[in-house]
């Protein structure tokens, strides 16, 4: 009868386990990355001082001032009006150094490769210094998700604007395949004619596709293709910055805010991601905020005397490249609202994170990724909301 007894508690066990494991792998994921996007602009608005400075603001007043309002949050909310409606309301946010809410890489380097690296891998890796594009060494979430776990294999897409991201990716490795450019050949007449559009588009930077062609990529895949774990990585915000362009970063940062509301719309309009889907939004790092001037600028010290001894003006101006935001909304993750953190979040923190939403164990992705942020998940405790 005792052996009865234990088969039955065995066969119970069992079964409640079975029932967990497809709820919890039911979960799909996109991850989108907006590149060198400052969260003093996503949490205070444009920068006034930079809208009236005529260097940075070549094509004039008029595209700028739509952003300008009474407070910083209601210039935020013009600027990125789906992160402070929609997230705001049904997501969290996090990042707002002005209202002790904190979020940073941790790679010393404050670039892009090492900041796409530490979130993807989880982990800094000091020897990833530079942009250069090299094969990562590095496995990201992405890639295990892609090869290991089962519902998810072969179910990986990436989209990027910067053709670096084959490389971050290991594209040859991970087996994901990763679009940074468009091919007139795709089949389709949208695609087609995106591909002859892009061809025929003057180039702005040779490195870099347009976002806008990026965004219609990743959506007609969604679309066609289904897959569980989809990354976007736009990129024009920091060319834009990086060539002193303000009025066109907020322009592309205002612009990449609609596409996020696209893509949620999409996702909640297709029965397979409808309520069961994670957006997770974030940057590779910050800018420089002081002095003023230096906004362009991400590159911290260390990188620079390392790898960029050219852009010596720069050297002693990386103040704050490290400070960056995140942002989620749907299956499994509270509706906090813009929230004071507990403690500094890592970007190294982001795959334990999204693995965890995924309802896996990210400890059986890598014993070395950072814990995941609690500020993201249901039912874990928070300290309470402390104001500016
Ligand atoms: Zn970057």
């Amino acid at each position: 009868m005792l052996q009865h007894n234990k088969w039955i508690l065995l066969l119970a066990w069992l079964a409640a386990t079975a029932q967990a494991q497809p709820a919890a792998t039911e979960t799909n994921l996109v991850l989108v990355t907006l590149d060198g996007v400052r969260w003093q602009e996503v949490f205070r608005g444009l920068d006034q001082r930079l809208a009236d400075n005529k260097d940075f603001n070549l094509l004039g007043e008029a595209l700028t001032t739509r952003f300008e309002a009474a407070t910083p949050q209601d210039s935020a909310a013009k600027l990125f009006p789906f992160l402070h409606t929609v997230v705001a309301t049904e997501g969290t946010l996090i990042g707002n150094r002005d209202a002790h809410s904190c979020a940073h890489v941790t790679n010393p380097w404050t670039i892009s490769y090492p900041g796409y690296n530490e979130i993807l891998t989880g982990a800094a890796d000091l020897a990833i210094d530079s942009n250069e594009a090299k094969p990562n060494p590095n496995v990201s979430f992405l890639e295990w998700l892609n090869k290991e776990v089962a519902p998810f294999k072969g179910k990986v897409l990436a989209f990027g604007s910067w053709d670096v991201f084959p490389a971050i990716l290991n594209s040859e490795r991970s087996g994901i395949p990763v679009d940074v450019k468009m091919k007139a050949s795709t089949a389709g007449e949208d695609a087609q004619l995106l591909g002859r559009l892009s061809a025929d588009l003057p180039v702005m930077w040779p490195a870099i596709r347009y976002d806008a062609f990026t965004h219609r990529a990743a959506l007609q895949a969604l679309h066609d293709k289904k897959p569980r774990v989809l990354y976007i990585a736009y990129g024009e915000t920091d060319d834009f910055a990086h060539d002193g362009h303000y009025d066109q970063y907020l322009l592309a940062a205002h612009r990449t805010d609609r596409f996020l509301g696209e893509l949620w719309d999409t996702l909640q309009s297709e029965p397979q991601y409808r309520n069961n889907t994670v957006l997770f939004i974030t940057t590779d790092h910050g800018r420089d905020a002081e002095p003023l001037a230096s906004w362009q600028n991400h590159a911290s010290s260390a990188s620079l005397a390392d790898h960029q001894k050219s852009l010596a003006a720069y050297d002693e101006t990386s103040v704050g490249a490290d400070a960056v935001w995140m942002a989620a909304i749907g299956a499994g993750v509270p509706a906090r609202g813009p929230i004071a953190t507990t403690s500094c979040a890592g970007s190294n923190q982001i795959a334990a994170t999204l693995l965890q939403l995924l309802g896996l164990q990210p400890k059986q992705f890598s014993a070395q990724a950072g814990v995941a942020i609690t500020e993201f998940l249901s039912g874990l405790p928070l300290l309470a909301q402390v104001n500016p």
